[in-house]
């Protein structure tokens, strides 16, 4: 098995903002691992709220040692021998994850949610995601967004009132907010929250830090939107903590190290009776076809990513309008475009 990999710059249509700043450039790393003739592509997103950047991953990624593995088709034998050999790095070890089931599902020819016994037409709507702005440029963004049937709106900057009225004033779709831990009190998380109850919200994700479980249990028995866990919800060993306390977790590849850790995190929220989401960050179609293969398993989606960028390196599943449309290409389903 040989891995090569390069950085690519996805450049973005708008600025993208939430709690925590914004960006107009969000570098990731597009990886392809060789084995008996075929190409699987992978992709490392990394989260800099975890430590990782395309330095991080660059450095991860020249490490690795393969040479024990005879194929690809060891996935679980490899992934948890690289999982083992150092703590973090998970969007690192999303791409190899990646690469490795796009090769298994090449190698068989079919698509991985076939794979996997998922069917097509059970993926859920994706939501297409406003960031913190000016309220000029959010009107303008919720204009764009015309064809999606569901908004998620990001909260926790200092004009949340003025947003959510923004929003109103233009549309009466279904909107979901992502306070990104940006209300960091419990007394002013249930203040806004109960606000959102009157403003056809749908559920509320990661209102309070992640590091406050305590204040948001004390929240989740004071108001009656649901609460949809993401910086609280990043690996497997998470899942069983958030019950009674959230009822759903936003599981990213990204964050989980990817797809084979991402099925056992949804397994677990089910036996949990938390609901599952699968989310993204801004990523080209290699991470977002990935995630929408495993889309027709989750109760909500938010698969946005590769559609916020202007230089998508390749081509992969689309969800122009919402609507997730798996393609039957083999593995991920993606072409390389450059
Ligand atoms: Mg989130």
């Amino acid at each position: 098995m040989k891995i090569t990999f390069r950085r690519y710059d996805l450049r973005l249509k708008h600025t993208f903002a939430t709690s925590r700043g914004g960006r107009d450039v969000s570098p990731v790393v597009i990886l392809e691992l060789e084995h008996d003739g075929i190409i699987g592509y992978g992709e490392s997103a990394p989260i800099a709220r975890y430590g990782e950047s395309v330095d991080t991953v660059a450095a991860f990624l020249s490490r690795l040692d393969l040479t024990p593995f005879e194929s690809p088709f060891h996935l679980e034998s490899i992934l948890s021998s690289v999982d083992e050999s150092a703590v973090g790095n998970a969007a690192a070890k999303a791409g190899l994850d990646l690469a490795l089931h796009d090769w298994i599902g090449k190698k068989l020819g079919v698509p991985l949610h076939r794979y996997w016994g998922l069917e097509k037409g059970a993926a859920p709507k994706t939501s297409f995601t406003i960031g913190i702005d000016t309220i000029q440029v959010i009107e303008e963004k919720v204009r764009e967004a015309e064809r999606y049937p569901i908004l998620k709106i990001k909260l926790g900057g200092d004009n949340d009132e003025e947003t959510i009225r923004a929003i109103r004033n233009v549309t009466k779709k279904t909107l979901r907010v992502d306070a990104n831990e940006g209300w960091k009190s419990k007394e002013l998380a249930v203040e806004k929250i109960k606000w959102l109850e009157q403003e056809g919200v749908e559920f509320v994700e990661q209102p309070m830090p992640a590091g406050d479980l305590g204040g948001t249990a004390w929240v989740r028995e004071r108001v009656n939107l649901p609460l949809i866990a993401d910086e609280n919800s990043l690996r497997l060993h998470d899942v069983p903590k958030l019950q009674g306390v959230f009822d759903g977790i936003n599981i990213k590849l990204m964050k989980c190290t990817g797809l084979r850790e991402a099925m056992k995190m949804a397994h677990t929220a089910r036996a949990c009776k938390m609901k599952v989401m699968i989310g993204c960050m801004i990523e080209s179609s290699v991470g977002i076809s990935a995630a929408a293969q495993f889309s027709p398993l989750v109760d909500y989606a938010d698969l946005d990513g590769n559609v916020l960028i202007t230089d998508d390196p390749f081509d992969g599943v689309r969800s122009l309008d919402g609507s997730i449309s798996l393609n039957d290409r083999p593995g991920i389903g993606v072409t390389k475009l450059v």
